[in-house]
């Protein structure tokens, strides 16, 4: 059944009927797709030698004041780039992707089309499709409608973005950001199990938490950090830390304070900290090159675990 009728698809729960007007994310009944590339800019295990196969939708249900794709996912934007993709192109698309050498399907912003893409990647998989496909998400979603992924996505890229209401309200648009996403968190676990990485380097199945540290914010850093590792422990996920926040594309807020630290670079101090905390905890994963413009990555701040380099 098609659920973009009446849509709860999402935590916004707007009940937009997309075949008539898009939802509050700015998505019609179709997906638009922005674009199709190998990217080689996520993280190791997803990008591989080659790139990830990513393929952007235009669009988004949270509404973030710093997104750095805003020329497409805002809700004013979110028609107007891009062209409308039919489950069998995208079937197709994820095919060319593989041909083309692409670790993985990385598919960005994907929520709003849930179910056509269950069907898509079902298809292609009888068509011959092999390597994993890569939930690349905000974070935040609805457990039923990560739960509806299972036999879908193998892998959850996880934007954990905030945990205190009152940041990601005046962030976001979504002062319930941090219950569902935390929520959410544990059901992606559950679909796709314990990170595993192949032979190759590349993921085969697990979740990769993404958390970006935020100019003034980095409390609430430690806070997301300690939640995931309070709810689910810090070995069921690996994190990428990230800390290339720039405050080109920030649109402002109403908060004096946020609006003043937004306006700034992450310092050193405040990305460290959090790294700290991060490793006191035991998460294993990335983080991203200091002082670089560039979305680089160093793979792995503590041992290498063997016990994850486990072939499929
Ligand atoms: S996915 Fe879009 S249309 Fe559906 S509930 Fe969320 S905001 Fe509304």
């Amino acid at each position: 059944m098609e659920r973009n009728k009446g849509c709860a698809l999402c935590p916004r729960a707007c009940g937009a009927d997309r075949a008539v007007h898009p939802g509050a994310c700015g998505c019609g009944a179709l997906p638009r797709v922005a674009r199709v590339m190998l990217h080689r800019w996520e993280e190791p295990p997803i990008s591989g030698e080659r790139g990830a196969g990513a393929v952007f939708f235009t669009g988004c249900p949270l509404g973030c004041v710093f997104c750095q794709n805003g020329d497409i996912s805002t809700r004013e934007n979110a028609s107007k780039h891009g062209g409308i993709y039919t489950e069998k192109e995208l079937s197709d698309t994820f095919l060319t992707l593989a041909e083309d050498g692409a670790a993985t399907i990385d598919l960005v912003s994907p929520t709003p089309f849930t179910d056509v893409l269950i069907r898509a990647v079902a298809d292609a998989r009888k068509r011959g499709l092999t390597i994993p496909v890569v939930w690349n998400t905000g974070g935040y979603e609805k457990r039923e409608t990560v739960s509806s992924l299972r036999g879908t996505a193998d892998v959850f890229l996880d934007d954990f973005k905030f945990l205190s209401p009152a940041l990601s309200g005046a962030l976001a648009g979504a002062p319930d950001y941090g219950e569902y996403a935390l929520a959410a968190l544990g059901e992606m676990i559950g679909v796709a199990g314990e990170p595993r990485i192949g032979g190759d380097g590349v993921m085969r199945s697990g979740v990769i938490v993404r958390h970006l540290v935020l100019p003034g914010c980095s409390d609430d850093s430690i806070a997301v950090i300690r939640a995931i590792n309070e709810s689910y422990g810090s070995s069921s996920v690996l994190l990428s830390l990230m800390s290339q926040y720039t405050p080109d594309f920030f649109r402002g807020t109403d908060d004096g304070r946020l609006d003043r630290s937004l306006r700034r670079r992450v310092t050193t101090y405040e990305y460290e900290k959090v790294r700290e905390e991060a490793n006191r905890l035991g998460f294993d994963g990335f983080m991203q090159e200091r002082g670089s413009a560039s979305a680089s990555y160093t793979p792995v701040w503590d041992e290498p675990d063997n016990e994850r380099e486990n072939n499929r």
